[in-house]
């Protein structure tokens, strides 16, 4: 891979940082100074140092943000800020996505990934990978819609896979959690307007094997550890 690349997904500013770092002379490849940032490395044997440290190369970059609300889970937009706005520039340019989407308004977990693969293996409808939400509901929440949750709800043009309905109070705003194993748009709001309840608070707290940790304030994000990413792959 090129060298300017290599060092920008390590956390070496941008490519045009990086630039100016090689042409300040202070990148050095096998003990040699580089003069081309689009020198060709291989990450596994060749050493690389940055103002005489040795740079680490990681491939992949994998981090839990607590997503607010407000922000979108796309990369870039014109119009609103998005869930890599809220990066440090450090993590900006390691060509981090979203695994999946929340809406807008929707809070929590969202894992934000370069590993394309990881991120197929978690979205691709074949592995049904679990979504756990907690949600607050507008409307008495009852047995008979965790029947129908159960069975599959008509969302109007698909009829949903079964899902868990745990009602944990019911009243004129119940609060209920939710699983499902797929990913349709707004599937979870859509679900709850097919029994007449309107979603007015949304928050994902598991997808498959990874649990949102509560101590991540709100809007902020965490690498994961070694533990969480063995239970991923
Ligand atoms: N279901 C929804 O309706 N919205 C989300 O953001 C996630 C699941």
């Amino acid at each position: 891979m090129r060298l300017d690349k290599l060092l920008a997904n390590s956390g070496y500013g941008s490519r045009k940082d990086v630039k100016q770092l090689i042409k300040n002379k202070l990148v050095k490849v096998n003990e040699t100074i580089v003069k081309k940032a689009e020198m060709q490395i291989n990450p596994e044997t060749d050493q690389i140092t940055c103002k005489g440290e040795i740079v680490q190369y990681e491939q992949f970059k994998y981090l839990m943000l607590y997503k607010p609300k407000g922000v979108i889970s796309a990369t870039v937009d014109e119009e609103h800020r998005t869930v890599i706005d809220l990066l440090d520039k450090k993590d900006q340019i390691a060509d981090l996505f979203p695994v999946g989407r929340l809406d807008k308004d929707t809070v929590g977990l969202l894992l934000l990934t370069n590993d394309g693969k990881l991120a197929h293996n978690l979205l691709s409808p074949k592995k049904h990978v679990d979504k756990k939400y907690f949600a607050k509901v507008k409307g008495i929440v009852t047995e008979m819609d965790r029947h129908t949750f159960a069975k599959g709800v008509n969302i109007g043009d698909y009829i949903t896979k079964p899902a868990s309905l745990n009602i944990l109070s019911s009243a004129d705003i119940s609060e209920v959690e939710v699983i499902i194993s797929e990913g349709k748009f707004h599937q979870v709001k859509r679900m709850f307007e097919a029994v007449d309840k309107k979603v007015i608070y949304l928050k994902r707290l598991e997808m498959g094997p990874l649990v949102l940790d509560e101590k991540l304030p709100i809007g902020k994000y965490r690498e994961l550890s070694i533990e969480e990413l063995q239970l991923l792959k």
